[in-house]
């Protein structure tokens, strides 16, 4: 284990006002220049040989110091935007709720981010660059900052911690060196004022508790029960992004179990929510089987896509409304259908999935109808489709999570290994549960599409 921070170091002995950090030279800590990205140093360099202050900054810091790989360099400067456009022919300002610019290598993108404020001055010219709404949640945020400014808007503390590759220090401004060390998540200042501010911070707690195993704060996670339901301020394209984020990160299965203790999950996937309170129901098992499967993926760096694990989140919804609409006299197809669209509309007005992912959500679910009737020639038909392999697994996964399907996921592995000749075999000696319903319904006019 690395020795994140000398014990030699004495924090006591450094000189400091309040607000400032503390400055930890390269004796004392386990840093390296030669750590950092080329282009990031390149960036860092021309912005201080150009007089601006620069540093890397946020997740590359925090994951080096604890062994990691760096996902990327993030660097934080007091140059304004256009400032540091002029310093890069390759880049170009991006966003509008928060400038920042792009600095375009061949082999990565450096973000470059100028130092914010958390001031809400509201009676200056300011008032334009920074809004917040009712609930106190900031809608934009360009008003510039020094670097301490800067250092009190992050979210956690160990967020909060810049790196200088030129005299090889790092500036910890809110202890972040020792909760790495004490492995715990702490957000900076009030909780709920943070969390109002922007409620995907809470998204964000959980995240990295369970990305790196650190434990929450309990002062960081006391409010979050309660301000859950401030999740429904976020737009749903950013709250898509960040459900990602958490389901696809390799700890899905920790995250999930973080979402659902802080009330978080309900509020995501409001339509399960109700049938997840039983720990034991199929619902449940689903949808911790659904992560345990991805995560395994993740881990053996298989292909894993959104729309399989929405999929699996919104099965039991999609199943109890079809039901529904099979009682009220509708054919098997049409009813789940029409609970397909339904779930999905209802879905993405909270997290936006895309239409490249809704479309191959539903085949899937399409597929689990016609999957068990295989008889004739339609598994041979069925195991051409392009979604073939996805719904496949998600028969492996209904089962494995106990929902009995009379043994329909080894009678298609079995099918996939078998011969041509075997196939036929197999695809005569099957019986066809849908075989007579398919007749009978040919005499019916089709129901009205949705
Ligand atoms: P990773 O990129 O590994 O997911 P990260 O910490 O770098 O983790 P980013 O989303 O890239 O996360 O953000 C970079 C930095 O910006 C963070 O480390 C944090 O300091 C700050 N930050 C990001 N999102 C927020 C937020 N919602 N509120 C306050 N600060 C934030
Ligand atoms: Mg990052």
């Amino acid at each position: 284990m690395l020795e994140i921070i000398s014990r030699f170091f004495d924090k006591s002995q450094a000189q400091r006002d309040a607000g400032d950090p503390v400055i930890v030279s390269a004796q004392y800590h386990s840093l390296s220049p030669k750590m950092i990205s080329r282009d990031a140093r390149r960036v860092v360099d021309v912005l201080q040989d150009a007089g601006y202050e620069a540093y890397i900054v946020g997740g590359a810091v925090r994951d080096l110091l604890l062994g990691l790989k760096a996902k990327d360099f993030d660097v934080a400067t007091n140059a304004k935007p256009a400032e540091v456009k002029s310093l890069f022919r390759r880049s170009r300002i991006i966003g509008r709720r928060f400038q920042i610019v792009h600095v375009q290598f061949s082999r990565e993108i450096i973000e470059v981010t100028t130092f914010r404020s958390n001031e809400t001055k509201s009676n200056d010219k300011r008032k334009n660059h920074r809004q917040q709404t009712d609930s106190g949640m900031l809608t934009r945020d360009n008003v510039f900052g020094s670097l301490n400014d800067d250092a009190s808007r992050r979210d956690l503390s160990i967020n909060a911690m810049y790196y200088d590759p030129g005299d090889n220090s790092i500036h910890d401004f809110a202890e972040g060196l020792d909760d790495i060390e004490k492995r715990v998540i702490r957000i900076m200042g009030d909780p709920a004022t943070r969390f109002r501010e922007d409620p995907v911070r809470m998204l964000r707690v959980v995240r990295f508790a369970a990305k790196l195993g650190f434990n929450i704060e309990n002062r960081t996670g006391k409010p979050m029960h309660k301000l859950a339901t401030d999740l429904e301020h976020v737009s749903p394209p950013r709250l898509f992004d960040e459900t990602l984020k958490l389901f696809m990160s390799g700890q899905g299965l920790a995250s999930f179990w973080l979402l659902n203790e802080y009330g978080l999950f309900e509020r995501i996937v409001p339509q399960i929510g109700n049938m997840m309170k039983d720990r034991n129901s199929l619902t449940s098992k689903l949808v911790e089987q659904a992560f345990t499967n991805t995560d395994l993926r993740i881990r053996a760096e298989k292909r894993v896509t959104p729309a399989f694990i929405y999929a699996a989140l919104l099965w039991p919804a999609v199943q109890k409304l079809a039901a529904h609409y099979r009682d009220r006299g509708n054919s098997p197809s049409y009813a789940l259908s029409k609970a397909s669209g339904e779930v999905i509309a209802r879905q993405i007005s909270i997290t936006a999935i895309p239409r490249r992912f809704t479309m191959p959500m539903r085949e899937i679910w399409d597929l689990q109808l016609l999957l068990p009737r295989r008889g004739g020639h339609r598994a041979k038909r069925l195991i051409e489709h392009p979604r073939f392999r996805a719904a496949y697994d998600f028969v492996l996964l209904r089962e494995q999570a106990g929902e009995e399907l009379s043994g329909l996921g080894d009678w298609w592995t079995a099918y996939q290994d078998a011969s041509d000749e075997q196939r036929e075999h197999m695809a005569r000696s099957v019986g066809d549960p849908g075989k007579n319903r398919k007749r009978r319904n040919r005499r019916k006019p089709k129901p009205a599409a949705e």
